[in-house]
Order: C-alpha cells, then sequence, then structure tokens
C-alpha cells in the first residue's frame, strides 16, 4: 500500500504546505474545508502571479485596491444600498475605500475591494481580508493566498486571468476574528454589486463563513458540497477556505475534487449542458 504522501503526489496534490506561525494566526477561521498544491503551481507565488489579460476602454483589465475617489459614505441604509448599487467599476474601490458603514473601518489600515479580471467567469469569494491582505489592500496574498493560486493553476488558471477574486467582508476584523452578521450584512451590497458588474458564470465559495453568508444557511461545508447551489441566480459551488486547507491536509483531496466539480459545472454552462449533472458530484 503506497504511503500518503506518494497518494497525494500522484494526484498532482504535492507539494503539501504545512501551517507556520503566521497562518496558525489564521485559526479563527473555524468551518471545516480546500484543493490541493501542485509543483508546478508551487513556483507561481502570489504576488507574481499575472495580472489581467487585456484592457478594456470601459473598464481596467485589473480591478484591484488602488482607490480612485473616494466617496461620502451615506448614513442611512437604503440610500446607501442604492448608491452602492449604481456603483460604476471605476467608482468602486474608492467607495468601499471610503465605507464606514461598520466599525471595521476604524481598525484597516486598508480596504480590500477585491481583485481580477472585471468580467471573468470564475468568481472565488472568502471570508475576509487578514493581516497580510489589509497590508497589501489585495485579497488572498498570505500563505492561504499562495495555496488558492496554486489551485488555480492546478486548474491551469491564474488570478486575474477570467478569475476575479473577493471577499464578503472588504476589511479585516480585528484578530482575523470570524465576522459578526451585522459585519457581514453591512458589506454584502459591495459584493453583490461585483457579482452585478463581472456578471461571473460561477461562484466558488471558499470555506463556511462565505458559503453560509451567501446561502443564508448555518450548515457545515462537508453538507454544502458537491452540489450546485445559487446565488442570485448564479450558480455556486462551494469548497473549503484555503487557510483550513493549510491546517487539515487530508482534505485538500476533497477541496480537488470540488475544483474539478467546478470545472465539470463551467464546461457545462460553456456549452449549454445541464446544470445538474455537469458530472458526477464529489461523495
Ligand atoms: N482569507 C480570506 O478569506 N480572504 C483573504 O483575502 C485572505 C484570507
Amino acid at each position: 500500500m503506497p504511503d500518503r504522501y506518494a497518494i497525494l503526489e500522484e494526484l498532482r496534490l504535492t507539494p503539501v504546505w504545512r501551517l507556520r506561525a503566521r497562518v496558525a494566526e489564521v485559526g479563527v477561521i473555524t468551518e471545516s474545508s480546500v484543493p490541493a498544491a501542485t509543483s508546478d503551481a508551487a513556483t507561481v507565488p502570489a504576488a507574481s502571479a499575472p495580472s489581467a489579460s487585456a484592457m478594456t476602454a470601459s473598464a481596467p483589465a485589473v480591478i484591484s485596491s488602488a482607490a480612485i475617489a473616494p466617496s461620502a459614505d451615506s448614513p442611512s441604509g437604503s440610500d446607501r444600498m442604492a448608491r452602492i448599487a449604481a456603483l460604476s467599476w471605476n467608482e468602486f474601490a474608492g467607495d468601499v475605500a471610503a465605507c464606514t458603514a461598520c466599525a471595521l473601518c476604524k481598525t484597516r489600515q486598508r480596504a480590500v475591494p477585491g481583485v481580477g479580471d472585471p468580467h471573468a467567469q470564475w468568481l472565488f469569494v472568502g471570508e475576509a481580508p487578514g493581516a497580510e491582505e489589509d497590508a497589501k489592500g489585495e485579497p488572498f496574498v498570505g500563505q492561504a493566498g499562495r495555496l488558492l493560486d496554486n489551485m488555480l493553476a492546478a486548474l491551469a488558471m491564474k488570478r486575474g486571468e477570467n478569475v476575479y477574486i473577493a471577499n464578503v467582508l472588504k476589511c479585516r476584523p480585528p484578530g482575523n476574528r470570524t465576522p459578526t452578521p451585522l459585519e457581514s450584512e453591512s458589506c454584502m451590497p459591495y459584493l453583490d454589486r461585483q457579482i452585478a458588474l463581472i456578471k461571473p458564470t460561477l461562484i466558488v465559495a471558499l470555506g463556511k463563513s462565505a458559503a453560509s453568508t451567501l446561502l443564508n444557511v448555518d450548515a457545515s461545508i462537508a453538507s454544502l458540497r458537491g452540489r450546485v447551489h445559487r446565488y442570485r441566480g448564479v450558480p455556486l459551488i462551494v469548497t473549503y477556505h484555503p487557510a483550513y486547507l493549510l491546517r487539515n491536509l487530508p482534505d485538500k483531496a476533497k477541496a480537488w475534487e470540488d475544483l474539478c466539480f467546478a470545472r465539470a459545472t463551467m464546461r457545462a454552462r460553456q456549452v449549454g449542458g445541464n446544470l445538474q449533472s455537469p458530472a458526477a458530484a464529489p461523495k
């Protein structure tokens, strides 16, 4: 019987990422849940991952946290919702950077609106920025982000190329604690606007926090994976959060199944196939 590492290697799920001190701090991510790094992918650090492919006249190819003109935040909920729902890409990052809707604005270094191809078919949604994301203004740039990049590379994908990466929360909760329902509720109009602008073909929710918020359920990742859900009409697949996978290496194989399921679902969408049976769902 081959040992576990040999199996992982055969599945191209190596190198196995090991949790180091910095990631241990992310231990507040509480869900039960991601895919595997490939050896090729391991050579693609997040910071050097290529950006979006093409510029268009109407929108920059990569929308990042480089804020444009900040706008004032309306105290009124409905005014604010209406304003956010009408934001253009050029206004988006500035509006997020100026947001004072919840107390996280007081502790953030930088808001983290999202990054990627504004016309991406793939939208990956995480929980909230961590310390490195807060410092850089870009989502998933820490160790969990490197694993996410490796997961993308395993699918022959790169951040910025037909991929957009965002979080439910645009500001870091102190100590990387789990977002409160009020924080998620205050920030969701921004993610909803991103979804309306991007019009993704598929959303991949990374971890229990993002999945629970988007699906409005309190359920384990294990019970949600392997099915195509919907968020605002967009097909949504759930998988483990990269930070969780860094601490739970055996679940990388499950996350890899989820990504293969997501790729099959995307392909079925692209050829107009039946969404409910793109591939054998992972167990
Ligand atoms: N975890 C998240 O959920 N999002 C990030 O951007 C980084 C870590």
